[in-house]
């Protein structure tokens, strides 16, 4: 499952610097997630809690925020997709939008788009708690 090899990732970045901070804990971690990058976020907390069950990071809360689509032309146009928009407008399943996402074109000019976000998969920030608080 994709989703949980990139759990896994997440699990040992968050360990690696848990420990670095001498953790005792880690309350929450949050993840900036593209809408085009593929990952089911259910999927991946399930992944995440499988994981770190007797870790230190067992009792953590994987919070997702969703990064959307944006584009970039030449005609110097710069905007975000809202593809639930899209999606409506032509009734395309998600999994062929997202393969279409890298043929988008300029709303303004008609051209073909360069994507600039909304395929990373990022640890924005980690709460952790701390034997001492110095
Ligand atoms: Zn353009």
């Amino acid at each position: 499952m994709h989703e949980l090899s990139i759990a896994c990732e997440i699990f040992e970045q968050v360990k690696s610097t848990a420990e670095t901070h001498r953790a005792t804990e880690i309350k929450h971690v949050t993840l900036q997630m593209g809408r085009f990058s593929h990952t089911n976020p259910e999927q991946l907390s399930f992944c995440f809690k499988v994981l770190a069950e007797g870790s230190i990071a067992e009792n953590a809360e994987l919070i997702v925020e969703m990064i959307p689509l944006s584009i970039e032309c030449e005609c110097g146009y710069e905007g975000t997709v809202d593809e639930k928009q899209i999606q409506e407008d032509s009734g395309l399943q998600s999994e062929l939008l997202a393969y279409m996402a890298a043929i988008f074109e300029c709303p303004v000019c008609g051209k073909q788009a360069h994507i600039t976000g909304g395929r990373e998969l990022i640890i924005k920030s980690i709460e952790i708690e701390t034997e001492n608080e110095n």
